[in-house]
């Protein structure tokens, strides 16, 4: 069922990130719990993104205000399509949300893009992916862009529950006949209606050490969190060095990014004191404290959600002052220089006064 998006034959004008509702134009079913959603920007303009890059998506679901994030899983290579592939999560709001609602002429509001997890930011001759469930989507939209390229080497291994589960299969399989990736899919069981033909089980080290040219290939692994600690240990294992393991994970629920309490006899040093322009509250923080987990402390809840500076969800305006700021891709580098921040990430260095 899975559909190869296409490169239009003319290239619409190109514009550096997103801040706005971006309109859904077709829903394509990828697997029974999988679909791909084609987004189309106002004015027709293309979003400039890396390969691997993601969108935070903003909803109001049953009067609650929900942001999750989600891979652009098209190519920047192929301008004319802007996609996000969505796995069901049982149980979720957000992937249900889109499943169920989410039809063409429908909007859901995007900023954007945020992330490092890019090929092109780690450039190599040969690139090896791992990936298990809806984590595919950030490697097959560098898949994708290598294949535009035409020159990589690349090893693509995907693990999925059973055949059924295999999102872009179709696509796998076209990649691999024509020779453009060493494609191999791991499925844990049989599904009901197939018994699986190729490796079975969970990715193994015995799968790694199977990979051509392993130690000089540059890793992206990218799946749930089990599948992500597994994957850590095998590939240390298997000795390859840390410095070209680059990883996303998705279930930021799992890593504990739930808000910070807040705890005052951990904090130490001189706390500094932060004013909140609009509202007229000010609150302290301490110099060895995020911004977001002072605001916790203070009693307020400011929309956050990965808490490691990799969503871009808390951005906020800094009107005075500065601050230490560790992001991971969460926010560009042009916002920054406009005197945003993240407030997860960031700790003061002085009194500050933010845009609230
Ligand atoms: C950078 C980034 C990019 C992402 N890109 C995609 C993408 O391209 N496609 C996609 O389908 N999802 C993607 N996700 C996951 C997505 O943001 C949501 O977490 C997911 O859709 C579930 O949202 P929900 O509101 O339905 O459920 P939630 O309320 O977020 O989660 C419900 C329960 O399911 C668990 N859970 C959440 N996400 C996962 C998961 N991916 N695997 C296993 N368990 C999970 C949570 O721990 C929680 O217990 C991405 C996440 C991040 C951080």
């Amino acid at each position: 069922m899975t559909q190869i998006l296409t490169r239009p034959e003319v290239a619409p004008t190109r514009t550096d990130g997103l801040e706005e509702a971006l309109t859904c134009v077709d829903v394509l079913p990828v697997t029974h719990d999988v679909k791909t959603f084609l987004l189309a920007r106002q004015h027709d303009s293309a979003l400039v993104f890396d390969a691997g890059q993601y969108l935070t998506l903003t909803l109001e679901i049953d009067g609650e205000r929900v942001q999750r994030c989600y891979t652009i899983s098209s190519a920047p290579t192929r301008p004319g399509t802007l996609a996000i592939t969505v796995k069901r999560v049982p149980g979720g709001p957000v992937s249900n949300w889109l499943h169920d609602h989410l039809v063409p002429g429908g909007e859901v509001w995007a900023t954007g893009p945020h992330g490092d997890f890019c090929h092109v930011r780690h450039p190599a001759g040969k690139y090896l992916f791992l990936t298990a469930g809806s984590g595919i989507t950030p490697a097959m939209s560098m898949l994708r862009t290598l294949q535009d390229g035409g020159l990589a080497d690349v090893v693509f291994v995907h693990s999925a529950r059973t055949p059924e589960d295999i999102i872009f299969r179709d696509e796998l399989d076209a990649i691999a006949a024509v020779g453009g990736a060493l494609v191999t899919v791991i499925c844990e069981a049989d599904s009901p209606t197939e018994s699986w033909r190729g490796p079975t089980g969970r990715l193994g080290l015995r799968n790694l050490l199977g990979v051509p040219d392993l130690h000089d290939r540059e890793v992206f692994t990218c799946g749930p969190t089990g599948y992500m600690a597994a994957t850590r240990q095998i590939l240390e294992q298997a000795g390859v060095d840390p410095a070209r393991c680059h990883e996303e994970l998705y279930d930021l629920a799992a890593r504990g990014a739930a808000p910070s309490t807040g705890d005052d006899a951990e904090l130490s040093g001189t706390r500094y004191d932060v004013e909140l322009r609009r509202t007229g509250r000010r609150i302290d923080c301490a110099d060895n404290e995020t911004l977001l987990h002072a605001a916790h402390r203070a009693g307020l809840n400011p929309p956050s959600m990965c808490s490691e500076g990799m969503c871009g969800t808390c951005r906020l305006t800094l009107l005075a002052g500065a601050v230490d700021m560790q992001h991971q891709g969460g926010i560009r580098q042009r916002d920054i220089d406009q005197g945003e921040i993240l407030i997860c990430c960031s700790t003061p260095t002085g009194d500050v006064v933010l845009d609230v």
